[in-house]
């Protein structure tokens, strides 16, 4: 690989998806259709993203020691990204997930973490030097807290920014934010953060001022089908996004990320990358599935002209 990659830490998960016409009560048993599996988890969906959207990258994993984890750290390879952080969990399966989808689009999801509890910062120390020559670091919270702070430390030391998208919703420890350069909330996962509901501008401003206090320099809250609140430099704005018709937002944020990544990446200023990523999450909502639907940075810069 030539010149330094962007390096993603982050979960695999094996995605089981039943549809029914509608979701589950407690004690109630109901027949779907469609069951399937699919590639998901949103580090795997982020690294997939970055490398289809034009990034060298690197990608710091634990699957299971299953027919799933062994497929897919295969299929990484073949998309052109640097496996050597995947590690294969003895005994363990890979992660996965319960899905329903509902007619009404609504869904329900069930998660267990298996594989992706055992990246440890044990499990990581051998990988350090493979995050001290990244030219950014993308991390989400679907791996064990202490992993994430530690992977920020070492890059921060080593002068890499690192970007963290807080999903699942949680409240983080100050000594990560501490280390961040770029965080990518969703408005639930900016209210999780900040305690400020985000209904407008106003509090998506108020809630990017307290994550700058926190020391993060660049906050980019996304907004779904409005588009995102990015701050940086003291200033703060909506950006909309594209217009269209979604058919699956499965996958839009983490689609938006690793977008975002591989524009920086390329040397993109904050604007060109934002409106970047804002068209390669278009056309993914345009699409159904998460890692499938994911389109190449030709179609995103098309969709752009
Ligand atoms: P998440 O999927 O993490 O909840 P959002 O729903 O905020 O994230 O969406 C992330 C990005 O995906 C948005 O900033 C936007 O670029 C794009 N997006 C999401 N939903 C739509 C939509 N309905 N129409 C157009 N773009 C969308």
């Amino acid at each position: 690989m030539i010149g330094k990659p962007l390096v993603v830490l982050g979960s695999v998960n094996a995605d089981h998806i039943l549809q029914v016409k509608e979701l589950p009560r407690p004690g109630e048993t109901v027949t779907g259709h469609g069951y399937r599996v699919v590639p998901g988890g949103k580090g795997a969906n982020q690294a997939v993203a970055a490398v289809r959207l034009g990034a060298r990258t690197a990608f710091i994993a634990c699957v299971g020691e299953d027919d799933f984890g062994r497929r897919m750290k295969d299929a990484f390879q073949a998309k052109g990204m640097d496996t050597r952080g995947i590690m294969v969990e003895e005994g363990m399966p890979t992660g996965m997930a319960m899905i329903f989808v509902a007619e009404n689009g609504e869904n329900c999801i069930g998660i267990s973490p298996e594989a992706n509890a055992c990246l440890t910062p044990e499990r990581l120390a051998p990988h350090l030097g493979l995050i001290r020559g990244a030219s950014a670091l993308l991390m989400q919270m679907e791996t064990p807290m202490e992993t994430v702070i530690m992977a920020a430390e070492e890059a921060k030391k080593a002068g890499v920014p690192v970007a963290l998208n807080p999903a699942p919703a949680r409240s983080l420890p100050e000594e990560l934010l501490k280390n961040l350069a770029i965080i990518t909330p969703n408005e639930t996962e900016a209210a999780a953060l900040t305690g400020i509901a985000i209904q407008d501008a106003a509090s998506a401003m108020e809630a990017a001022a307290c994550l700058h206090g926190m020391g993060v320099a660049t906050v980019i809250i996304t907004l779904g089908a409005k588009g995102a609140f990015v701050s940086a430099k003291g200033r703060g704005a909506v950006v909309p996004g594209f217009h269209v018709t979604p058919v699956d937002t499965t996958a839009a944020g983490d689609t938006f990320n690793g977008a975002l990544m591989a524009a920086l990446q390329r040397g993109d200023q904050l604007p060109e990358a934002i409106a970047f990523s804002h068209a390669a999450a278009a056309l993914s909502v345009m699409r159904m599935g998460a890692q499938t639907s994911i389109p190449t940075r030709k179609e995103a810069e098309d969709f752009l002209r």
